[in-house]
């Protein structure tokens, strides 16, 4: 009996002596799945020793995981795609605050969340993709535009409900109104070629196959096919061209690729240091370069598709309207019938 406690506490003790031997770690849940994003991991652990364990899969599912792993999540990190998202994320109760100097300062006041629940790491717009053939320059100059009468049959876009459209009609209810948002989603429902189906980039092909004349896409979408050595995506970027809506007002819509801090956190500290490492110059380059997106931060990046499109002006409303807004855009999509 004796000797069975001593082994115990030995055993015990042994433990407790091994852990703080055991190596940093940080248990990442990620809903982006990008081949670069390897080598930002492996640069964090290089630089800090910190190890990196990575759980894929989609945001509903992370969100999902975290709630019911509960206090005992071993969720440090949360990143996603979409600020509609990362919204869904923070009213599910699953992030807590972040306050740190470092992101702070790197991260646009207007790309995060004022009490850093949540942080935006890279940029992407949603942009018009229009046919160079059907559609003269300045005719179509503002997301306002693909409601007029003149652009019936003549708009390609995918499902109302998908997020990047309820985070742009987000966005117009947040600037314009409720009401003219609403009033906007259903010319844009009436103007539609054909019903709404596929994703982004199936738009852009719709356009080039004269389906439509313009398309809504998100920017990355588009600077793929720029950065593609494919003969059939080359031919889709000769007979096309991204508009850049609203650059003589508010500014084209943005959205964000980012995340935060898992409520139960097992590893803050060295998960505040992986954000704070996102925001670094290096990672960022990565980060924003793994999805053709731009960096939030001055960094230059050599992305030579993204460089194509050019600088354009953003609308610069904080992207936490995008989450707040987003039971109203879907209450508009369903109240017009734009599937
Ligand atoms: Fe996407």
């Amino acid at each position: 009996m004796k000797a069975k406690s001593l082994i115990l506490a030995t055993a015990v003790l042994a433990g407790m002596a091994a852990a703080p031997a055991l190596a940093q770690q940080v248990n990442l849940y990620t809903a982006r799945h990008y081949q670069t994003d390897e080598k930002l991991y492996t640069d964090f652990t290089k630089a800090t020793g910190i190890k990196l364990n990575r759980k894929d899969a989609n945001e509903n599912e992370i969100i999902e995981m975290i709630r019911q792993e509960g206090a005992n999540s071993p969720a440090d990190l949360m990143i996603t795609v979409d600020m509609g998202r990362i919204w869904k994320a923070e009213q599910a109760g699953i992030l807590q605050p972040v306050k740190s100097a470092v992101l702070d300062k790197a991260v646009p006041a207007y790309l995060r969340d004022k009490d850093g629940m949540w942080f935006g790491f890279s940029a992407r717009a949603r942009v018009l993709v229009i046919n160079k053939e059907k559609v003269k320059p300045g005719e179509l100059k503002d997301y306002e535009d693909l409601a007029k009468p003149e652009w019936k049959g003549r708009v390609c876009a995918r499902s109302g409900s998908h997020i990047y459209n309820l985070s742009l009609l987000s966005s117009m209810i947040a600037t314009i109104g409720e009401d003219k948002a609403e009033a906007w989603a259903r010319g844009v429902k009436e103007n539609l070629a054909r019903p709404p189906q596929g994703g982004d980039t199936d738009q852009i092909k719709a356009v080039f196959a004269g389906q439509c004349d313009v398309a809504l896409s998100n920017s990355y979408y588009y600077v793929r096919l720029v950065n593609s050595d494919k003969a059939e995506d080359k031919a889709i970027v000769a007979k096309t061209q991204v508009v850049f809506p609203n650059q003589g007002n508010r500014g084209t819509h943005v959205n964000v690729s980012g995340g935060g801090l898992a409520k139960n956190a097992p590893n803050k500290e060295s998960a505040i240091k992986f954000l704070e490492y996102l925001a670094s110059d290096s990672a960022q380059i990565y980060f924003a370069n793994g999805n053709n997106e731009w960096p939030v931060t001055e960094v230059p990046i050599d992305n030579k598709g993204l460089a194509s499109l050019g600088n354009f002006k953003r609308d610069s409303v904080n992207v936490a309207e995008l989450g707040r807004n987003q039971a109203k855009a879907q209450a508009i999509m369903d109240k017009v019938g734009w599937k």
